[in-house]
């Protein structure tokens, strides 16, 4: 590439970073201000936090135009709401400070962000912002906003202004980050919406949620110090019942509620009581916070693991088929229907497979298998259940089904086998058939899986008698 394209590229790159940074700055420094006449603090300032959170979870944003986007923003936002520059120069600087330093402690511990979903990481991830960009951005500014011109900080209070500082820009972090970081992908959307489409949710899926709120409203029916904990079982249970963006989610409302209804709470008393608890509010506030998303990642690391290994347990490894034990339980459990259905059981035996991996050897033996298995599912119907019950033998349970349809259905399994070359890197396409027998169970009298299996594997017996490739009926 030329340099003058190598160039534009870059310029397209920081003007694209700087837009979408200034604008979000913009809007959550403009929220900021709006909840600071609550007190001399912005209540809430989701600013940093989700600079921070864009920064980590698009790298491609963190470039000099993404910086000077975030420095421009906070400025503009500042100045427009009638600050003076210099104060507001150095409150920018004390918010850039503070994404500036998570990042270094972020990369100088190469914390990989997309592990914010495994275990402990945002333990992790909280704890080094916590003592490393909050910390600095309260040390910087409490040793220079109290003396720039139209300070609203006094240098006489400094221990409390830098606890304030501090403890609000904990408050939200927890608030903004796992927000952005655990925010679905449109991709993401799309799939668990069509998911719910299959899928039936409970109603008391919903009881969680209901419990968060009733606690939440409690904590303005009883105020108090305790009301710090009404949430806490509500927010357990929301913890293991929904996913990490849900969560997320629930506890930015918890969170600023609770917020909300202790601030209510002391102000109500003295503002010395507001002042004195403010911080302590703070600190109990982001270990409420940091509780259920913890408890939510683990388990839901736990219940995928779990899914996983059942998946492992109950399928065949090679051909994805479902393992003999597997298919046992489920035929069996179908058969036991109080609304008893006709089914058919087809087995299937690859014909002359010795010759096969005699001739190609065992590895292109094994490539035969995962493609027939392949063909098979794609030509049965969602309710069928396939499995492999031996080296190269496999078979299928087809419920509410008759005769006629099953074997039409063995019929074309054969055909498309026979016609389907398998190609092998390097050498011809290479062609396989298979023997197949059928058996149909019409509810006329009580038979056990295992009988039923025994006549289609004396049909297929029969098919493999009568010149392999073709389909028998069990009579
Ligand atoms: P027929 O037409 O009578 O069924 O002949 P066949 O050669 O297919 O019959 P047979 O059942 O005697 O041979 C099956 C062969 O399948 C024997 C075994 O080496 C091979 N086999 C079993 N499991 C596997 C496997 O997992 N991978 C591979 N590559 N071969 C397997
Ligand atoms: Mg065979
Ligand atoms: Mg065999």
């Amino acid at each position: 590439m030329h340099t003058s394209d190598e160039l534009s590229v870059s310029i397209g790159k920081q003007s694209k970073a700087f837009t979408i940074i200034a604008i979000v700055v913009l809007i959550c420094s403009l929220i900021g201000i709006l909840t600071r006449p609550l007190s001399f603090f912005a209540f809430f300032w989701p600013a940093n936090g989700a600079l921070l959170a864009l920064f980590i979870r698009f790298p491609k944003l963190n470039n000099a135009g993404g910086w000077l986007g975030a420095f421009s923003a906070y400025m503009a936002a500042d100045l427009l709401t009638g600050n003076h520059l210099e104060l507001t120069f150095f409150l920018t600087l004390a918010n850039l400070l503070n994404v500036a330093a998570s990042l270094f402690f972020i990369h100088y511990f190469r914390i990989n962000y997309r592990n914010y979903n495994k275990g402990f990481t945002f333990l992790y991830l909280f704890s080094g912002f916590a003592f490393t960009g909050c910390l600095a951005s309260a040390a910087f500014a409490v040793f220079t906003i109290p003396h720039v011109p139209n300070t609203f900080m006094s240098a006489d209070r400094l221990w409390v202004d830098f606890g304030m500082w501090w403890t609000g820009e904990l408050v939200n972090e927890i608030l903004v980050i796992p927000l952005i970081l655990a925010m679905p992908t449109w991709a993401k959307v799309k799939f668990v919406l069509n998911e719910r489409r299959h899928k039936q949710y409970p109603l008391r899926h919903i009881f969680p949620l209901i419990a968060v709120f009733a606690c939440v409203l409690m904590t303005y029916l009883f105020s108090g110090p305790g009301a710090l904990l009404y949430p806490l079982a509500a927010l357990i249970w929301a913890a293991l019942t929904y996913r990490l963006f849900s969560v997320a989610l629930i506890n930015f409302a918890v969170l600023l509620a609770t917020y909300h209804s202790l601030n209510q709470f002391y102000l109500s008393e003295s503002s010395d009581a507001y002042l004195s608890t403010s911080i302590s509010v703070r600190i109990g506030l982001c270990m409420l916070s940091l509780a259920p998303l913890i408890l939510c990642i683990i388990s839901q690391n736990r219940h995928e693991l779990y899914k996983q290994v059942l998946y492992l347990a109950n399928h065949d490894s090679l051909t994805h088929a479902m393992t003999r034990r597997y298919f046992f339980q489920r035929s069996e459990l179908l058969m036991q229907n109080d609304l008893p259905q006709p089914f058919s059981i087809i087995m299937m035996d690859i014909d002359h497979f010795k010759k096969i991996n005699d001739q190609y050897g065992h590895y292109i033996g094994d490539l035969v298998l995962q493609h027939f298995a392949q063909t098979i599912q794609h030509n049965l119907r969602r309710d069928d259940l396939f499995a492999r019950i031996g080296g190269e033998e496999f078979v299928i349970f087809m419920q509410n089904i008759d005769m006629s349809e099953a074997q039409g259905i063995a019929e074309r399994i054969r055909t498309i086998t026979e016609n389907t070359p398998i190609s092998i890197h390097g050498k011809d396409p290479l062609y396989i058939t298979v023997s197949i027998g059928i058996t149909h169970h019409n509810m006329s009298e009580q038979q056990t899986l295992q009988s039923l299996i025994n006549h289609a594997d004396q049909a297929l017996y029969q098919a493999k008698e009568l010149g392999r490739n073709q389909v028998a009926n069990y009579s």
